[in-house]
């Protein structure tokens, strides 16, 4: 028998849905007053950056046992109100090591909304266990909290909430639900750095947070995630098994699994940098995202993301929802905007229809997170976004809006 170098991608998808799934991506053309393409997002890099790797290079630290690491788990943790902070190589291995440390494996259950990006589901399937999915409620995109405690069985250990598009989920349900249930809470928050939920900081709000510094989140090393958390025994554990789990007594000598998720110093270096414009970043975003509500809230079958009262929205992503009342679909309004040279992105297309997890979720239901996964669509959202950009993008919008009228 011949030998096999590929996994054989799964080739099956639920056909019957076919028709939620985004159109090829559009072609974009720079035919807009900047002569440029407007990225949907792009990292804010500037001399501090270079001055911070630099030092790196010059004092050849440039692996894991640097000092800006630890400087910057202090550091960040701190801004997002929590004691501990564990650099990581990404969000998702983030995810994946809190799990793990949660001692989460074969036959459990973690519960997550449908609505968010692969990782989320991928790190529960990493550790043999089932991620079980919940619908999401419309006006956030955050799992629905009335629809968590239907799902919760006796197999069930975890509860992982995404705060979408950097609105913060609904945490006071589900702490109260993972009291009621002996759950542990993981935030993913890998999209909503400075977020904020009735005073509190997210990343110190669950038993753990993990944040992903991808180079189009908030802040970014390139790659690179962290934990964090309050719980000094997690801290341990956590920082233990990042780093192949090597024991205190011996050098090579392990009596757990672990991995090798070490953050460079590198990264760290740049991590350090995007920190001192931490407040500014977020701000701007802010910033950004309420221009655009200004500009774009007129306009019939646009649904705006919202900001609520008590709660911090960071707008990772300035997501809007395109209704049959706009007159044209999401796809058509995307394609137009790519000629304009707008780039945009359109929402997660849920987990439940993915073609590696939709066999298990044949049962179910998710009409929220198919509506939102066939309208929705991010507008250009990063910090360094110029108001005159924001004016165009509203302005080719509205002019969209008026041809599809006449
Ligand atoms: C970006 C993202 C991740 C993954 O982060 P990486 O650093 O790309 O691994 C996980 N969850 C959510 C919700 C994200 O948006």
């Amino acid at each position: 028998m011949a030998k096999s170098l590929i996994r054989k991608p799964e080739k099956d998808f639920p056909r019957h849905k076919s028709h939620l799934l985004p159109s090829p991506e559009p072609v974009l053309i720079p035919d807009n007053p900047f002569h440029k393409i407007i990225p949907v997002c792009a990292p804010v890099l500037d001399e501090s950056e270079k001055r911070k790797v630099l030092e790196c290079i010059e004092s050849g630290w440039i692996s894991s046992l640097g000092e800006k690491i630890g400087e910057f788990e202090r550091k960040f943790a701190e801004k997002v109100g929590a004691k501990y902070g564990i650099a990581v190589t990404s969000g998702t291995t983030a995810l994946h090591l809190a799990l793990y440390t949660l001692g989460i494996g074969e036959g459990d259950e973690v519960i997550i909304p449908t609505f968010t990006m692969i990782a989320t589901a991928n790190a529960v399937r990493y550790c043999g266990a089932k991620p079980v999915l919940v619908d999401s409620e419309p006006r956030t995109g955050n799992i629905d909290v009335e629809k968590i405690e239907e799902k919760i069985t006796s197999q069930t250990r975890a509860i992982i909430p995404i705060h979408t598009y950097g609105h913060p989920a609904e945490m006071d349900k589900i702490l109260a639900l993972a009291k009621k249930y002996d759950l542990w809470v993981i935030e993913d928050a890998a999209e909503a750095h400075g977020a904020e939920y009735k005073g509190r900081k997210i990343g110190s709000i669950g038993d753990v947070a993990t944040f992903s510094f991808y180079a189009n989140k908030i802040i970014t090393t390139g790659e690179g995630g962290m934990i964090t958390t309050n719980n000094s025994e997690i801290y341990e554990i956590a920082r233990n098994l990042r780093d192949h789990a090597f024991s205190q007594e011996r050098h090579f000598w392990h009596k757990l699994v672990g991995f090798n998720y070490r953050m460079t110093n590198l990264q760290a270096a740049i991590g350090l940098a995007q920190l001192e414009k931490f407040d500014e970043l977020v701000e701007k975003r802010i910033e950004n995202a309420r221009l655009y509500t200004s500009l774009l809230k007129d306009i019939e079958g646009l649904v705006l993301p919202p900001e609520t009262e008590g709660i911090k929205n960071v707008f990772w992503m300035y997501g809007i929802r395109v209704k049959d009342s706009f007159g044209i679909s999401r796809d058509e309004l995307r394609e137009r905007l790519a000629r304009k040279g707008i780039e945009t992105r359109t929402f997660f297309i849920p987990i439940h229809l993915q073609p590696i997890y939709w066999k298990d979720y044949v049962n179910e239901d998710f009409p929220v997170s198919e509506a939102l996964c066939k309208e929705g669509l991010y507008l250009p959202s990063s910090s360094g976004l110029k108001k005159e950009e924001i004016y165009f993008i509203a302005e080719t919008i509205r002019g969209i809006k008026k041809g599809v009228g006449s």
